[in-house]
């Protein structure tokens, strides 16, 4: 059976999105096809509007605006920043509203399998960020798994290395209790994060 062009198209399109396979991506293509133009238009607009967002230059969040809302906001506090690897895990822990320092976002955790080094994961500018703005305290909010792990001792023993480069110690804390191991923040509900945020751990 060989559907329209357009709907196929369309199917292909969805079928390259994560977690929908060939048939949700027909069934969605068909539903879509089937909605009316108005609908339809809101969804292309919408599709558009995707590329004003932009990564923030300094912590790397998205953003319509660089700086983003958080970093040029001077109500915040910057003697905290909070270190995360998925900007989702960022909008989570803003969404608790139990947190107003700073944050950082990695390109991801140090994964080695994947060729995913240091590098790789963002830490240079992590680095530098840390050499400027120098704040006293920087929480390690990662998921609780072995690559969040890696990454958290990673960021430890370079600030302990760095130390007299840097001019100072911060402080290192991490999320604390409700999370397990093998625990996704952007998963976790907001009443855990914001008590692992209150009661985080000296590392
Ligand atoms: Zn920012």
């Amino acid at each position: 059976m060989k559907y329209p062009k357009p709907l196929s198209d369309l199917s292909h399109e969805l079928s390259l999105l994560p977690g929908i396979g060939p048939k949700l991506a027909l069934r969605l293509a068909f539903f879509i096809s089937q909605r009316g133009e108005e609908k339809n238009l809101s969804l292309i607009e919408a599709l558009r509007n995707l590329k004003n967002i932009k990564k923030c230059s300094q912590c790397n969040a998205l953003s319509e605006n660089d700086p983003c809302e958080i970093c040029s906001d001077p109500s915040r506090n910057s003697e905290i920043l909070c270190v995360v690897s998925d900007v989702r895990d960022l909008w989570k822990i803003e969404s608790t509203k139990s947190y107003s320092g700073r944050y950082f976002v990695l390109n991801s955790l140090i994964i080695p399998l994947e060729g995913i080094d240091p590098e790789k994961a963002g830490m240079t500018k992590l680095f530098t960020l840390i050499s400027t703005k120098k704040p006293k305290e920087i929480i390690i909010a990662f998921d609780f798994s072995i690559e969040g792990q890696t990454t958290s001792l990673y960021i430890k023993e370079r600030l302990s290395t760095q130390r007299d480069q840097l001019g100072y110690m911060p402080q290192l804390t991490r999320l604390a209790i409700g999370l397990s191991m093998g625990d996704n923040l952007n998963n976790t509900d907001e009443f855990t994060i914001s008590q692992a945020i209150l009661h985080r751990q000296k590392m």
